[in-house]
């Protein structure tokens, strides 16, 4: 056993932008910090690979949080504390969904242009539209108008309910609430409903009715007013200039760095322990792996805890959120003048409504490249096409049976590209796929899920985990924790850890953020 001597104020388990955003902030507030990637880039599902010329995304790709003003912005944010930036190329268009009986829609960045737009096609849902929207555009601005970085501290939300009290107010009201509920009081048709499932859907991968009014009320809303911004040089860029700010302050990030075991000393934790033997000793250890991962729920495998220091809390969270499935990815390079220049950078096809939450119910595609052309040689686009599918879809395959069953998928994600980008299969220079076991494997995230979904109809977003843990000097960040998934989401979540560590470590400004 190897010991390392080196003394950290904190450890973060992973360089998933919830991570990165925790260990940039704790060291700019002075504290020294290690990370500790198991894989060999940092980012986690918003890292991007490069092969041939080309830079693939791995996940994420319709990013939030670059906006200019407010205190939503927290992608930009996180970057100028660190004095580094992120040249953005701003997205006319957030997505276009092609939906069942030929429903086709773009979600303009211009608001009024997409109310409009939506409102033509439903006429007699004219105020009812007007009326869900608008309840959405309440929400954001509760959040954007105030400096709400963590919700843990009472004497910092004190402070922030003292400078915007209504705002206060008004995130506390909406916080037990969901989407669909609120839709469902302004709008009838059943159509339109579909619509606003397939709306929460691309981004909670759950319908209305199980989708927080916080978290819809945030992205129905920032589209238009922070925009959809994509991070030029690919999304990966982020966490690779979160790193560079970390270490510039002095913080260490190290790769292949697998940790197998949080250290207990009674009952508090007190460091890890690496696959290769090597310990590290730090009073704060936060875990930005799945809660899944982290405490060994629902697994047969192990977690990083032993079963015995494992909190009761811990698996009542795993009764009531589930893993959502993961996906089949793919990502292609394919001939330029296959998508002409003015085709939208983000779709999404749905065939049959039924078939929403169910296996290869949903295709989500991207071409990058419209946007930041660098991405590709000169001659040539990506796409990358996901779909859900379950983890039980792809455990016990022989090989063989494993390598049918991703061609199956290929073939059946390219058939249903095809119908909105024709003569693809003829003009691939280079593909990769992806199933449910890769995203396990190299995100090291449980059955290779997208995150935690409830299980049943919850009150919002109040059953989520905040960072701390019923484990002394443990935290959690990421998307196992408030407010959940999405880039702009943990780094909400990496915010807030940042804070309630920096108040233990008594390391926090007294003043509001500006
Ligand atoms: C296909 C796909 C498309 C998506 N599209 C979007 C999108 O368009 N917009 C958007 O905002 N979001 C999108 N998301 C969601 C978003 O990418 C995630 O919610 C977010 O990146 C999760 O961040 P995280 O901080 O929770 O950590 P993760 O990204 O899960 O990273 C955790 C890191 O910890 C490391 N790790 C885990 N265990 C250990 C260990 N024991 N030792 C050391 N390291 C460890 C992992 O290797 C990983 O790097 C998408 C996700 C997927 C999969």
């Amino acid at each position: 056993m190897k010991s390392n001597k080196e003394k950290f104020d904190a450890i973060i388990i992973g360089s998933g932008i919830g991570g990165l955003v925790t260990a940039s902030q704790l060291a700019v507030k002075g504290a020294r910090v290690l990370v500790l990637e198991k894989y060999i880039i940092p980012g986690g599902s918003g890292g991007s690979f490069k092969r041939k010329g080309y830079t693939f995304d791995v996940g994420a790709s319709m990013i939030f949080g670059f906006g200019k003003k407010g205190y939503t912005n927290l992608l930009t944010r996180a970057l100028k504390d660190v004095n580094e930036t992120c040249e953005t190329i701003p997205d006319p268009v957030q997505l276009e969904y092609h939906l069942p009986n030929n429903f086709n829609i773009a979600i303009d960045r211009q608001y009024e242009k997409f109310i409009r737009k939506l409102t033509d096609q439903f006429p007699h849902e004219k105020e009812g539209i007007k009326s869900f929207y608008g309840t959405c555009v309440k929400v954001f601005n509760c959040l954007d108008s105030m400096p709400l970085l963590s919700i843990e501290d009472p004497s910092y939300l004190m402070k922030v309910f003292f400078k915007a009290p209504l705002s206060c107010l008004g995130l506390a009201r909406w916080l037990p609430v969901n989407a669909g509920d609120v839709a469902r009081k302004f709008i009838k048709d059943p159509k339109l409903l579909n619509f606003i499932d397939i709306e929460c859907f691309c981004w909670s991968v759950m319908p209305a009715l199980k989708t927080p009014m916080i978290n819809a009320g945030m992205v129905f809303t920032d589209r238009h007013v922070g925009g959809i911004n994509y991070p030029k040089g690919g999304v990966g860029i982020i966490a690779e200039k979160l790193v560079k700010g970390i270490e510039k302050l002095g913080s260490k990030v190290r790769y292949k760095a697998n940790v197998t075991e949080i250290l207990f000393k009674k009952e508090k934790v007190i460091g890890v322990k690496l696959s290769n033997g090597e310990e590290i000793l730090s009073n704060i250890v936060v875990s930005n792996s799945t809660r899944w991962d982290t405490f060994g729920l629902n697994a047969k495998k192990k977690g990083l805890i032993k079963k015995e220091h494992v909190p009761k809390k811990e698996f009542k969270w795993a009764e009531t959120y589930k893993p959502s499935p993961s996906f089949v990815s793919i990502h292609l390079g394919v001939s330029k003048e296959l998508i002409d220049k003015d085709f939208n950078c983000h779709h999404i096809i749905v065939e049959n409504w039924e078939e929403l939450e169910n296996e290869k119910g949903v295709i989500f595609v991207s071409i990058p490249t419209l946007l930041d052309s660098s991405l590709a040689p000169v001659d040539k686009h990506i796409i990358h096409a996901f779909t859900p599918s379950s983890i039980s879809e792809w455990d016990n395959l022989s090989k063989e049976e494993y390598q049918i069953k991703k061609q199956n998928y290929y073939l059946f994600l390219l058939g249903k590209i095809s119908k909105i980008i024709p003569n693809l299969e003829q003009n691939i220079d280079h593909n990769e796929i992806g199933t449910p076991r890769t995203h396990r494997k190299f995100l090291g995230r449980f059955e290779g899920s997208y995150g935690p979904i409830p299980n049943k109809k919850l009150l919002g977003l109040l059953p989520m985990p905040f960072n701390t843990t019923n484990i002394e000097n443990l935290y959690c960040v990421g998307d196992s924790c408030f407010p959940g998934q999405g880039l702009n989401a943990v780094a909400f979540s990496g915010f807030a850890c940042a804070h309630k560590i920096g108040s233990k470590l008594k390391i926090n400004r007294f003043k509001l953020p500006n």
